[in-house]
């Protein structure tokens, strides 16, 4: 069922339950009211009868029979009968005997002094007079047509407002709900024409301050996002085919050449050496591009231990100096992380090496000198890495972008790269839940910064 219909339907169900209580419970007094009324109007009547047989000596049943036939305040079909303590009839009105009057009943009005009950269309009221000595019962019944009328009517003008309130409400109530439902059904159709290649339409965010502006708000932001990342994607992959290519087209640039004539073995080696640098250059950029898929990854489907990360750092700097002896890495351990826990964190090592080897290999080959200092630290329950060098820097404008793949600094041109590495180790990081910072001078230097989970944190524990 549609919202619309759904809201509708509760709508008038309250409204209907509520109408239905309100005429049930105005009826339910006006009939008690009126009963309340009609008997004490034949009671009235009935002890003025009895105090004029009883009470004057002068008025007979005859007479009294003739005075209450012409009476105007007599009730219609009003019946009036008497009777002594010893249940004889001494007055009585009901000719034809419509009431069915046993001794029963008079002991019941003898015992409670008043009695009520309905016989037909008859109201009874039935009530113990006393006389100086004597008791006396009299039952008197009227119908209340009038009062009976008007209650007629009143139930016919409940039953028709009820059911009037009820088709307004239904319809008044189907006019709401569309209309408030009205923006939704525009961010609907909105939405629907929102496809991967109109990823730049939004949706109208109207008043942008009640709820459905805020959930049109919170959609174009998630479309902002998506867009964003799409883009990025797009970028992603042409820039990744464009470093591809030009290995590529080196390798078959060469070998054309190469094919053009006779060459000496000299030649041929050169050539092959030469395609063999550019092969090596394509196999690095492929395996960079596969570890930053890797590294998009989810983290529980990696293989994470624990790792001494002192122990990591000196692995990894012995293997860079071993790729190029003019490195040189210094490494520093804070004092206050002797104990083993401290220097311990969960992660895959293959991903972490790839992380401290791309930090240490930056520093190096971005300073002249080839140098960079490693310190080993914690901050609060954090593994604290950092990195410095005192090399070219990075621009101010480059700084932002850095962590982008295959972004370049302006001033890195004349170092080889793809612009990969900074981008697999904010990646690595995150996935490790930790985060990174980089500060740089242009000419100076350049710090980058590794926030790193200790083992020892509880809040780390549960993300594993
Ligand atoms: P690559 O070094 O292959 O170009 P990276 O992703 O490792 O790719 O680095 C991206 C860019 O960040 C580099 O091109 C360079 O401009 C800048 N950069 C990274 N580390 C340093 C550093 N230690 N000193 C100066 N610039 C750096």
């Amino acid at each position: 069922m549609q919202i619309r219909a759904r809201l509708t339907l509760q709508f008038i169900t309250i409204v209907a339950l509520t109408l239905l209580l309100a005429a049930l419970a105005i009826y339910y007094f006006s009939e008690g009211h009126r009963k309340e009324d009609f008997f004490d109007r034949l009671n009235k009547k009935a002890s003025n009868t009895a105090m004029l047989l009883i009470q004057f000596d002068e008025v007979d049943i005859n007479l009294l029979k003739k005075m209450e036939a012409d009476n105007p305040v007599s009730l219609p079909r009003e019946k009036i009968i008497i009777y002594d303590y010893k249940d004889n009839i001494i007055y009585s009105t009901d000719e034809v005997s419509l009431f069915t009057i046993d001794k029963a009943l008079l002991d019941n009005i003898r015992l409670n002094e008043e009695v009520r009950l309905k016989q037909g269309e008859y109201e009874i009221l039935g009530f113990l007079f006393t006389h100086q000595y004597d008791r006396f019962v009299v039952i008197a019944g009227a119908v209340d047509i009038y009062g009976l009328k008007r209650m007629h009517n009143l139930r016919n003008i409940l039953i028709i407002v009820v059911s009037i309130s009820i088709l307004l409400m239904l319809v008044s109530g189907w006019i709401y709900a569309g209309r408030a439902l009205y923006p939704i059904s525009r961010i609907i159709s909105k939405g629907n024409e929102i496809s991967i290649t109109s990823l730049n339409l939004r949706l109208d965010e109207g008043n942008q301050k009640d709820e459905i502006a805020q959930l049109a708000g919170t959609f174009n932001k998630m479309l902002d996002r998506l867009e964003t990342a799409f883009k990025s994607q797009k970028r992603f992959i042409a820039n990744a085919s464009h470093e591809l290519r030009t290995p590529l087209t080196a390798i078959t640039g060469q070998l054309e050449v190469l094919l053009m004539q006779d060459r000496t073995t000299e030649e041929y080696k050169r050539a092959v050496n030469s395609v063999l640098e550019d092969m090596k250059n394509l196999n690095s950029i492929s395996n960079r591009l596969l570890l930053l898929a890797q590294a998009s990854n989810d983290l529980s489907e990696l293989n994470v231990k624990p790792i001494r990360i002192d122990e990591t750092i000196w692995q990894c700097r012995e293997e860079l100096i071993r790729r190029n002896e003019n490195n040189h890495i210094i490494v520093h351990l804070d004092n206050s992380l002797e104990d083993d826990a401290a220097l311990t964190f969960m992660g895959d090592e293959q991903l972490v090496r790839t992380m401290i080897i791309n930090l240490m290999d930056n520093g190096c080959k971005y300073s002249p000198d080839h140098t960079v200092e490693v310190t080993i630290g914690a901050d609060q329950l954090q593994l604290l890495l950092t990195f410095t060098d005192r090399g070219i820097g990075i621009p101010e404008e480059d700084l932002a972008h850095v962590f982008e793949p295959f972004r370049r600094g302006q001033n890195a041109y004349p170092v080889k790269g793809h612009g990969i590495g900074l981008s697999l180790v904010e990646r690595i990081v995150i996935l490790h839940n930790g985060s990174i910072e980089v500060d740089s001078q242009p000419g100076e230097g350049t710090t980058f910064r590794v926030f790193l989970p200790q083992k020892t944190d509880p809040e780390f524990l549960t993300t594993f």
